[in-house]
């Protein structure tokens, strides 16, 4: 028997709702393999802890969290506790101190789902944004001075190393030589961000010398457009902190929206456990209704799958979630459907026992 200890935190808002649906998928995941154990653990880390204990996660998180071979992380944020908080106490932290350096997020247009984009087919819309999830844009550096004055100024430092820099770009060449395109495409803004932006180009220009893999630099601004026009050009993005982040919610818009992708927080080396989400975020606006789409959530389960060494599984997944988009008439509100959170994550856990492995 193999098993896996998985940390749970479900957050706030639809988190723990699509967190919900998600469990019942790892659990079908030991029903068909067999030989399968994951034993989850569960953590009430998300703004009401923040709300009592006036801090995200206890001192000791980190250590609690470190004992565990994979994390699932819901979504944080609640209107009562700022932002920048919610999210620099618990999933920043987690990534950075966890070198989960590399935010893998596919973009697939699935079977049964149609792109707002006219014209625009499955074979189209298929490709992966390689995030850096550890430094840049997302760099505690920086300040306030001159407070109250007229001369007030906010300073925020993106960093960028050359260590930092060298591990993402190989990791993207390495997926992308994996390939069938075998092209990389680089997102950068390398005539206005003066220094970081052509530092990467550089590094890009040393690293794909190794590589058998065609190399295309984009300024950002013209690649989101791209995103619109012509994504049949893509197959693995590869794009700093921000950027990644921006252009994989505009990549989730164009196969149907932010509650269908997932995102998997990784640490290749598997030196700290890597941790699987949806990309989007804790949705109060429809939080406590039931009606939030866990297929982002239970995608991120077949990214857990994939990362363990079980790829089988993860295929398994998504043919589930396809099997129901394309021949149910389950849909959530998002699908332009009445189906509840509970309806879909249902009818994908009885594809996956239909499908068997
Ligand atoms: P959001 O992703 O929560 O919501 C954006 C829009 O998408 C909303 O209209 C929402 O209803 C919709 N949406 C999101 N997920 C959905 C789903 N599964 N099904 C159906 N519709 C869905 O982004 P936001 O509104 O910018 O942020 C809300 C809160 O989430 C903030 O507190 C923010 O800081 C936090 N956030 C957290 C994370 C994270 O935990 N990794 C990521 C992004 C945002
Ligand atoms: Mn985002």
């Amino acid at each position: 028997m193999k098993t896996y200890s998985v940390a749970v935190i479900p957050g706030d808002g639809i988190g723990p709702e699509v967190v919900n649906e998600s469990l019942k998928v790892l659990k079908a995941m030991e029903d068909v393999h067999g030989g399968l154990k994951f034993v989850t653990k569960e953590f009430d880390w998300n703004c009401s802890y923040y709300l009592k204990n006036g801090r995200m996660m206890p001192e000791n998180g980190l250590e609690q969290l470190r004992e565990h071979d994979v994390i699932l992380f819901g979504a944080v944020g609640d209107p009562a506790v700022p932002d920048h908080v919610s999210v620099w106490e618990l999933i920043l932290p987690i990534r950075k101190q966890f070198e989960q350096y590399v935010n893998l997020r596919p973009v697939k247009l699935l079977r049964g789902l149609e792109s707002p984009l006219r014209y625009k087919s499955h074979q189209d819309l298929d490709f992966v944004v390689v995030r850096e999830n550890t430094e840049g844009e997302y760099s505690n550096s920086g300040g306030l001075t001159h407070e109250g004055t007229p001369y007030e100024l906010a300073v925020q430092n993106n960093i960028f190393t050359r260590y930092g820099s060298e591990r993402i770009i190989k990791y993207a060449y390495n997926l992308a030589a994996k390939r069938s395109k075998k092209r990389l495409t680089v997102a950068t803004k390398s005539n206005a961000i003066n220094y970081a932006m052509p530092f990467w180009d550089e590094i890009v220009k040393e690293v794909g010398t190794n590589y058998n893999v065609e190399t295309q630099l984009y300024h950002i601004d013209a690649l989101a457009a791209y995103f619109i026009s012509r994504p049949e050009e893509f197959d693995v993005i590869v794009a700093s902190n921000l950027f990644g982040d921006i252009l994989s919610d505009l990549g989730a818009a164009t196969v149907g929206g932010l509650g269908l992708t997932p995102s998997g927080n990784i640490n290749p080396e598997k030196k700290y456990p890597s941790m699987f989400e949806p990309i989007h975020g804790s949705a109060p606006d429809i939080a406590g209704k039931g009606i939030a789409n866990p297929i982002a959530q239970i995608w991120s389960i077949s990214l857990m799958m994939d990362h363990l060494q079980m790829p089988e599984l993860g295929e398994l997944i998504v043919n589930a979630i396809e099997e129901v988009l394309e021949n149910t008439a389950i849909k959530t509100p998002d699908l332009g459907g009445k189906n509840s959170t509970e309806d879909m994550g249902n009818a994908i856990v009885s594809q996956i026992y239909k499908l068997g492995l």
